[in-house]
């Protein structure tokens, strides 16, 4: 089994990277945050290189002029972290990785999510030196970034009957059989936050630790399964990647897979209720008004979700197997809105 990413959970990290990173090194952030970390650094530090961009053309062309440099910090959410990625990559450097929130995990993760003209792709290939999760710059970003990211860990709960079914069904991908040991693994790190929630909610050491610990698992699971997406993702992240398309908005990602969560383990049949009660004492803000979007795109993002996924080649899921009825759409808003 191949191992996540080192993991340093403390206080007062940021102090401490001028003694022991490659000098000069290279900080890449977020222009709002450097403010107020700006001070941990010393002269050793290039750049910064303020994240204005996901282009990946952009991308090029920012790499091609930055300075020298020895090694690279990514200081940030998800944005800084993937871009702090591609510059390691493309310039074979050391990286140090500083997530600033637990919002997603980007941090853990090896392929950095940069665009295509506007398309999401996940390109490169970077291992961390380490990842320091620092409790005190956690806790202080805005809590809603903290809570939502157990969005990424909740999707196992429908992910994992995508699986089931579609093996079940005879649907399933050839390369991707089913794989009872790859579903126990990642059942660890969903009980692990559903232990926790109420710490996660609280945003307190002890949640920091256990969201990390799950999230860190999450991030490196792709690659360390082969590059099989199965145990980990499925119709939650596909509503998800409609209600984007269909939107064209920004989103905290965690918000909306987890009403992915919601939405698909009611199609499912899935125990809604209770995966619902788990994020509701977590407190990760699912309902449409939350993230700016309405009903109606919710709605419009169900109806097209099955032609959605086979346009995409997306993988076997509840979404090809139920039928998605106008009948269905106003039950599960009337239990979402109770
Ligand atoms: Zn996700």
């Amino acid at each position: 089994m191949a191992e996540p990413f080192q993991t340093v959970y403390g206080r007062g990290l940021l102090a401490e990277f001028k003694t022991f990173v490659h000098r000069p090194y290279l900080v890449v952030t977020m222009e709002d945050l450097w403010s107020h970390f700006a001070a941990e650094f010393d002269d050793g530090a290039v750049g910064p290189m303020f994240v204005s961009t996901l282009e990946r053309s952009e991308l090029e062309q920012l790499v091609a002029a930055l300075p020298d440099c020895e090694s690279v910090i990514g200081l940030g959410g998800g944005q800084a972290l993937d871009v702090a990625k591609y510059v390691a990559w493309k310039r074979r450097l050391p990286l140090f990785q500083v997530p600033t929130a637990m919002s997603v995990n980007a941090a853990w993760g090896h392929r950095a999510a940069v665009r295509f003209e506007g398309v999401v792709r996940y390109v490169g290939f970077a291992v961390p030196e380490a990842v320091y999760v620092d409790y005190d710059v956690v806790q202080s970003a805005p809590i809603e970034l903290n809570r939502s990211g157990v969005g990424d860990v909740l999707c196992y709960w429908t992910a994992h009957w995508d699986w089931k079914m579609a093996a079940q069904a005879g649907r399933v991908e050839g390369r991707w059989p089913y794989n009872a040991d790859l579903v126990a693994e990642a059942r660890l790190a969903l009980d692990r936050v559903i232990e926790h929630a109420d710490d996660i909610h609280a945003v307190s050491d002890r949640g920091i630790r256990a969201l990390s610990e799950s999230l860190r698992w999450g991030g490196a699971a792709f690659h360390n399964a082969g590059w099989n997406p199965r145990h980990i993702e499925g119709a939650e992240h596909f509503f998800f990647y409609n209600l984007e398309y269909i939107t064209g908005k920004h989103f905290l990602h965690g918000q909306p897979v987890t009403l992915g969560v919601l939405l698909m383990s009611h199609l499912q049949d899935n125990q809604p209720d209770a995966i619902r009660e788990i994020a509701d004492r977590i407190g990760v803000a699912y309902l449409p008004e939350d993230m700016g979007v309405t009903w109606d795109d919710v709605e419009e993002a169900l109806r097209t979700l099955k032609a959605f996924a086979e346009r995409a080649g997306l993988w076997y899921s509840v979404a090809n197997e139920r039928p998605i009825t106008e009948s269905w759409i106003a039950g599960v808003g009337d239990w979402l809105r109770a």
